[in-house]
């Protein structure tokens, strides 16, 4: 292009207007990484967007605040503005242990009027400046689970675009759930027929639906779901190579929103590593696994919420002793009663592990709290996953050419396992159907062999995988297909002056 020309449209973008997004992520680190990233993803690429996060407090204590004020702190052109509890404060729901997904809804629907708040003041100070830096509130884009904040942009004449940070086929799952709902208004039961749904291959036996359709969230994931056509747009955090059957079949169905497929979004600096561990226990695991031979090591880490009780424990501890791999357990353990929900590091291993697995294990295996993961699964020593298939863990997984054996465990862990292994081919089977609190004990035999049968280096599995690991980075760059579905979505935000759909 010549110099004249680059300069006339350098001219001509920076005379056009600016344009702030409002992101409503959703407090959970499965949930709040890729959405800040993908604000950033934005940011980097065209220099017209502005954005402001609105934070909504996680119901209980983590380290997710410092996550967000640490990326808007690196980006001038992000804005953090924390959502103020609501007053009197939501009280937590009785049944928040047992029905995690309704009370995680119910506590993001009562942050609903400081949200419209925080957005109306956006919009009328744009309105009010007609200055040359007034930035014209382009839509708000919002975690999937924060769908209803839909009625606060409706009111305010904009756009709302949902941010799945799952897959598509979990999208393809929530859409249908309405349509199911209308014939069949009870919540599934795991003796009930297959689930035929468009945009998933195979029928999906329920018993690997989301937990939440059977733990008393049934109607309020109905209600989230049934919200999902109200979005001018579906950005989904996967991409076409990856779940083609799914994404071609939004295109399809003719009610269902533009779905814009940008993944993998993740965070390949593992900023939430920097937030969650102290420097010197990060260093000391890379500094372990710098000192393994390629591919030797197992690694076995369960999302933000997993956690085990002792006998589990014990059983993944024989189970990896036998299969004479070396290891990285991330092991964590269920709060004491009345302490929360989340996770505790384990207070006193030797109290928990059989006698003399440390010693036994010394050099050879190595347990930590929190894990760097993607730092992990970036490192050459690593070479398998025991992982409870979190969406993010699956796409960093790829990203790094790490094959998965799938223990799920709660969430919608089990329909993704279930894809991964029967439909895409790009995991090994452990379990599809385990369901963390359900009692059950998976013993050290079958442990034993599923980590001999992920360390495989000759699996077609790990081929497969090493093939889409390439596929997930060709995506990204200029000239892939999420790069493209990026560059359609700004488009449609840029030119977008039309208020709600
Ligand atoms: N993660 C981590 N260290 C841990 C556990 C989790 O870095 O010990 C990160 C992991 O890399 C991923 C996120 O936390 O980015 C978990 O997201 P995922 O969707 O896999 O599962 P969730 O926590 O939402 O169940």
């Amino acid at each position: 292009m010549c110099k004249e020309r680059r300069e006339r449209e350098r001219e001509r973008s920076v005379e056009m207007e600016e344009v702030r997004l409002v992101f409503i992520p959703a407090p959970g680190s499965g949930h709040l990484v890729s959405t800040l990233q993908f604000a950033k993803r934005l940011i980097d690429r065209e220099e017209r967007i502005s954005i402001t996060i609105l934070a909504i407090q996680s119901a209980f204590p983590t380290t997710l605040s410092s996550y967000a004020k640490s990326v808007a702190a690196s980006e001038p052109k992000i804005q953090l503005l924390d959502v103020p509890k609501p007053q009197p404060e939501h009280p937590p729901a009785q049944d928040s242990f047992k029905s995690p997904a309704k009370s995680f809804s119910l506590y993001i629907e009562s942050h609903l009027p400081n949200v419209k708040k925080i957005v109306t003041s956006l919009v009328s100070s744009s309105h009010a400046s007609k200055s040359l830096d007034s930035i014209r509130v382009a839509g708000l884009v919002v975690d999937f689970f924060c769908v209803s904040m839909v009625d606060v942009a409706k009111e305010l004449h904009l756009p709302t675009y949902l941010f799945m940070t799952s897959s598509a086929g979990y999208l393809a799952l929530m859409l249908h759930l309405p349509i199911r709902h209308k014939h069949n208004e009870v919540e599934p039961k795991d003796s009930d027929p297959e689930w035929l749904i468009p945009g998933i291959v195979h029928p999906v036996p329920p018993r690997v639906l989301p937990v939440a359709l059977t733990d008393g969230s049934y109607s309020a994931y109905v209600k989230v779901a049934s919200r999902f056509r109200e979005a001018r747009g579906i950005i989904a955090n996967t991409f076409v190579e990856l779940e083609t059957y799914a994404i071609n079949s939004f295109f399809h169905d003719g009610q269902t929103p533009p779905v814009y497929p940008v993944g993998p979004v993740i965070d390949l600096e593992d900023c939430q590593a920097h937030s969650n561990l102290e420097q010197a226990q990060r260093d000391k695991i890379i500094r372990w696994l710098d000192d393994q031979p390629q591919s030797s090591v197992v690694f076995l880490c369960f999302g933000s919420m997993g956690s085990f009780g002792a006998e589990q424990v014990k059983e993944i501890a024989v189970g990896l002793e036998h299969s004479g791999q070396r290891f990285l357990w991330a092991l964590r353990m269920p709060p004491p009663k009345g302490k929360g929900m989340m996770p505790i590091d384990c207070p006193n291993l030797e109290e928990v592990l059989p006698d003399g697995f440390l010693e036994r294990t010394n050099g050879k295996g190595l347990i930590c709290g929190w894990a760097p993961q993607v730092e992990v699964l970036a490192h050459k020593a690593t070479g398998g996953f025991v992982s409870h298939c979190g969406w993010n863990s699956i796409l960093e997984s790829l990203w790094h050419g790490v094959p998965i054996v799938t223990w799920p465990m709660y969430a919608e862990q089990q329909l993704n396992a279930f894809r991964m292994v029967k439909e895409l081919g790009l995991a090994l089977e452990m379990r599809l159907d385990y369901k963390k609190g359900g009692g059950e004990v998976v013993r050290a035999d079958e442990i034993e062999r599923a980590v001999v049968a992920v360390m495989d280096k000759e699996s077609e599995v790990r081929k497969k995988v090493k093939e889409m690991g390439e596929m997930t980075r060709k995506a990204v760059k200029d000239g892939g297909s999420s790069f493209a579905s990026v560059g359609r979505f700004i488009e449609d935000v840029i030119g977008n002056n039309c208020g709600s759909n």
